[in-house]
């Protein structure tokens, strides 16, 4: 790593040394492109540190429409050149050739053989120094504007002058890793259009006494969903749910943060019982009321739910101490309700400083699909989470970064 001290030039400037801008200064040295990396930080790609619990899920087993799919239809169309030139495939190609070969584990994931973000980040910081990159830590770049010869940038160790430019900065989510929403200014600065952003991929506040009692437990059997104020499904998933003392975190709920930010709050669905329907659940109860009239309600929920979880859903249907002898058709009715259409508000997510990506950003409508280049401005690129772009937990977040960054260094 170096410094900048006098004035510098360099064919590409990269801002962001990140997922994106680390395959973005790499596939541009490659060309024989003379590349400058400027990262503010001491240390680059902070947050595939810390990504996956410090084992960074690189990636996705998922493939062609199913993986575009995965992150909405506008964004996975505008991402359907950069996903298919460089799909997950290639990119576990690519670490294996830089000497970390992945490995896959539930859900589809991507994770490093060795279980470790660091070797993931080091190799691809070998990767852009072997292909003649040039990292500049500490390097806080200011200001950019359009000049003669492309662009001149300020930077607190002096400016900096690039014929392309390539914008990597991320998103404004955990702003310890260095990403403080400085890219949106400077894409606005220059003409682009930044839409709204919102915190996706956090926790979830839940203001309901009942449900902050149950913290520590994890379900792993249910159903979430978020709905639109007519009831419409907006999204659906069935993952890990964890109860915490804020509301819902792992990640299910997280999944939902960002729609549930972008409608200023939402009501979530829990389906305690997803491969029942209702009426076969409610005939199966009838069923074992008649020859366990002697239990509680209780004896009715799935065993897989955790004990105080049934309790509590005994609780809301108010039949806590009702035996299945004892109990009404109404108040069979409302445990089926609680157990397969629990409704709670949910008006915001534990916000940015909990927020794994940024949903919005950078317009997708001013940018080529298949360059990564501006249509306003003249040799400049954007990629990764600066966009308009976001993906659910799974590995989708780098693969995006990744397959878009490629595309900025090789047109850049
Ligand atoms: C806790 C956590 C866990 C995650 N786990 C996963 C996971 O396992 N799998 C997955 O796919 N995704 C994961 N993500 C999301 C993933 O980390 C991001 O989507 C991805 O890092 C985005 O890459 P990027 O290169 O676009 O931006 P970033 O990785 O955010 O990099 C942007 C870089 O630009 C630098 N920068 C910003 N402004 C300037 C400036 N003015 N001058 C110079 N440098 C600047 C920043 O310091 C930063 O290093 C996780 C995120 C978090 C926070």
């Amino acid at each position: 790593m170096t410094s900048v001290g006098a004035d510098r030039t360099a064919d590409v400037v990269v801002v962001g040394a990140g997922a994106a801008g680390l395959a973005a200064a790499t596939f541009a040295a490659a060309r024989s492109r003379r590349v400058l990396l400027l990262e503010k930080k001491p240390q680059p790609g902070l947050k595939i540190l810390i990504s996956g619990g410090g084992r960074c899920n690189v990636t996705t087993t998922r493939s062609g429409s199913d993986l575009e799919q995965q992150y909405g239809m506008v964004r996975g169309r505008f991402l359907r050149h950069a996903l298919r030139a460089f799909p997950p495939v290639a990119v576990r190609e690519w670490f294996l050739s830089l000497g970390v070969p992945l490995q896959e584990e539930d859900l589809e994931k991507l994770f490093p053989v060795s279980q470790k973000a660091r070797d993931v980040l080091e190799a691809l910081l070998r990767g852009a120094r072997n292909a003649g990159a040039e990292l500049i830590t500490d390097c806080s770049v200011t200001e950019v504007r359009r000049s003669a010869a492309g662009f001149a940038l300020t930077t607190n160790q002096g400016a900096i002058h690039a014929s392309a430019l390539v914008l990597a900065t991320g998103g404004r989510s955990y702003t310890k890793t260095g990403t403080t929403g400085d890219g949106y200014r400077f894409c606005t600065e220059l003409g682009h259009t930044v839409t709204a952003t919102f915190a996706a991929l956090a926790p979830l506040v839940v203001d309901a006494a009942w449900l902050r009692e149950l913290q520590g437990i994890v379900v792993t059997t249910a159903e979430i969903a978020v709905l639109e104020s007519s009831g419409k499904v907006i999204r659906t998933r069935r993952r890990p749910i964890l109860f915490t003392h804020h509301g819902l975190s792992g990640p299910a709920p997280m999944d939902l943060a960002g729609d549930i930010e972008e409608r200023n709050g939402a009501f979530l669905r829990l389906d305690f019982a997803p491969d029942v329907a209702r009426e076969e659940l409610d005939q199966q109860w009838l069923n074992m009321a008649r020859t366990l009239g002697r239990k509680r309600a209780e004896a009715l929920l799935p065993r897989e739910l955790p004990e105080r979880l049934r309790v509590a859903l005994c609780e809301l249907a108010l039949v806590r101490d009702v035996t299945l002898a004892e109990l009404t058709k109404d108040q069979r009715a409302r445990l089926l309700t609680a157990v397969k259409d629990l409704r709670v508000r949910c008006d915001r997510s534990r916000g940015f400083e909990h927020a794994e990506v940024t949903r919005g950003g950078v317009s997708l409508d001013e940018i080529s699909a298949s360059t990564m280049a501006s249509k306003l401005v003249p040799n400049l690129f954007c990629c990764g989470e600066l966009l308009d772009l976001d993906g659910p937990i799974g590995g989708f977040n780098f693969q995006s970064a990744f397959a878009t960054g490629r595309l900025a260094g090789m047109s850049s």
